[in-house]
Order: C-alpha cells, then structure tokens, then sequence
C-alpha cells in the first residue's frame, strides 16, 4: 500500500519517457530526449514531493519547467512557445518545437492530464502565483468571452505575416514571443491587482485556454468527491484559485474546464472527502 501511492509519479515518468524516446527516433533528434525526459523528471518529483506532502511541491514543479522552457527553449534557443509560435511552425507545416508542445501538453495530453500544465508547468502562472491574492477575492466575472479575441488576434497577426510574404518571420517570431510574454505579464499582474485574483489572467484573457478547455472536460485524471463524507462546509469551493465546484462529480461541474489540479481543495478538505 505504502508503494502503491508512488505509482503515479512513476507512471508519468514512464510516459514521458515513452514520448521523449519516440520523438528522438522517430525526428533523429537528441534534443526531444533531454527535452521530455527533463520534463518528465521534474513533474515526477513534484508529484512524489506531493505525496510526501511537501508544502511546495507544486511550487517547485512549476519553477523548474517554466523557467526552462522560458528561459532555455525561448531565450536561449529561440524557440517561440506561444501561440503564435504555434501558429507560425503549423503554417511551415513542421511538427516541432511549437507544434510538438502544444499538441503534448495543450491539445491532446489535457485529455489525460487535464489542465495540469496550468497547475505545474506554465511560465505565466508561474509568476502570477508569487502574487498575493491566491484565494480570489471576488466572484468571477462574466468576460471570459475576451480569450476567443486573443485567440483570434494571435491567428490574425501570424496569418497576415505568412499572406503579406513578410521576410524572416522566424526573426519576427522570436520578438513576439518577448513582447507577447511582457504583455502577458504586463496584463496579469494588473488584474490581479484589479480583480484581487492572481489568475484572473487564466481566466479571462489567456487564449491557451481555447485548446485546454474542451480537452480537460474529457480528463482521465480529475478530483472527485466522497459523497459519503463530504459535509457540504463549501471551504473547497472558497479555497478553489479557478472557483470550481468540485463537490460536484459530473463533467457538467461548475467551472469544471478550470480545474488546475493544484490540490488545493483536497489538501485543505476537512473531511477527506476529495482526492
Ligand atoms: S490559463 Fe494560460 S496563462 Fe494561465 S496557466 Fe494556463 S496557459 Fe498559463
Ligand atoms: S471541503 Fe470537503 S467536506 Fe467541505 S464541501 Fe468540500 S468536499 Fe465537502
Ligand atoms: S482547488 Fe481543487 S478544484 Fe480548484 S483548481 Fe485546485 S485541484 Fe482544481
């Protein structure tokens, strides 16, 4: 029993393991070998750390993938990761970088994962978390439509580029990708200082979450509720940083597609009714 809760940061590395070996056969690339298995290995220890309820598990998992992928894959090898990177390698009809992470941790691995990558990897939220307001002060506002305008804008901008026969959009890219970062950070910590909310960015404005959210409603990997031995005190609710209502175990759930799997709410159950 006391091995069996190790299972699944072991079963994480394995699959990215699994997904690092292929990539760097199948590509002939060594790169996609450091790349997922350094990934895998920091989510794994996050996950094990968890377990042996290290207060900043999460913390750590989050620091370590974002920084590398922000400061080594983004500044240092150039790599845009946002979604206008994504955009970019999809048009150049090369399935790598970009296209490779997005379609790991963004489009078919939150079928699995859920929005994992908001919770422990995302360079953005690994900022906007240093923040003070980590329970949201106030209720949730009725804008989320803004990130179907993000999300359109990103397209836009890298489709005009590819149309106008733009020169050196790779160059482009790679400025993009600092503005849109310091843009990202610009607007998050100004609403979160505004909505008294560290992830009112996730929430209204980020147009990542146009790919996460329809995949995460699908995830294998969701918490659940012990009906038997919840008590209905709401305090999983009002700890939640994305106000999902996950005392509710359908699909349907209040703000169910939020979900971050940070743990919160199963940490602080007094009734251990959530794992
Ligand atoms: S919603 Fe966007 S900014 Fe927030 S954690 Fe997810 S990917 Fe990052
Ligand atoms: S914190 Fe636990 S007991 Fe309270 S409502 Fe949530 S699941 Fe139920
Ligand atoms: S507190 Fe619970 S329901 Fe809310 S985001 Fe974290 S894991 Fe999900």
């Amino acid at each position: 029993m006391q091995k069996k809760k190790y299972l699944l940061p072991l079963i994480m590395l394995l699959i990215f393991e699994a997904v690092a070996v292929t990539l760097w056969l199948t590509k002939d690339n060594l790169f996609y070998l450091f790349n997922f298995s350094y990934i895998g290995i920091s989510i794994s220890l996050g996950l094990f750390l968890f377990i042996r309820k290290y207060k900043y598990a999460r913390r750590i998992v989050q620091l370590l993938v974002g920084l590398y992928m922000l400061v080594y894959l983004g500044l240092i090898c150039s790599e845009n990761m946002q979604i206008e990177g994504f955009w970019y390698y999809l048009f150049t009809g090369v399935f790598e970088a970009a296209t490779i992470h997005y379609a790991v941790a963004k489009i078919f691995g939150p079928l699995v994962f859920g929005r994992g990558w908001c919770g422990y990897a995302c360079w953005t939220a690994m900022v906007l978390d240093f923040l003070p307001y980590k329970v949201p002060q106030r209720p949730r506002k009725k804008i989320g439509w803004i990130r179907y305008v993000a999300f359109a804008a990103s397209l836009i901008f890298v489709s005009a580029l590819f149309l106008a026969k733009v020169g050196n959009i790779e160059r482009i890219m790679f400025f993009a990708f600092i503005i849109g970062n310091a843009l990202y950070y610009g607007v998050g910590v100004a609403l979160a200082f505004a909505f008294k909310d560290n992830r009112a960015f996730c929430k209204y404005i980020c147009p990542i979450t146009v790919f996460l959210k329809p995949a995460s409603y699908f995830s294998l990997l969701r918490v659940k509720c012990d009906k038997e031995k919840c008590v209905s005190c709401g305090k999983c609710k009002k700890i939640c940083p994305m106000d999902v209502d996950v005392t509710d175990n359908s699909r349907k759930r209040e703000n169910g597609t939020e979900c971050i799997l940070c743990m919160e709410c199963v940490k602080n159950c007094p009734k251990n009714a959530l794992k």
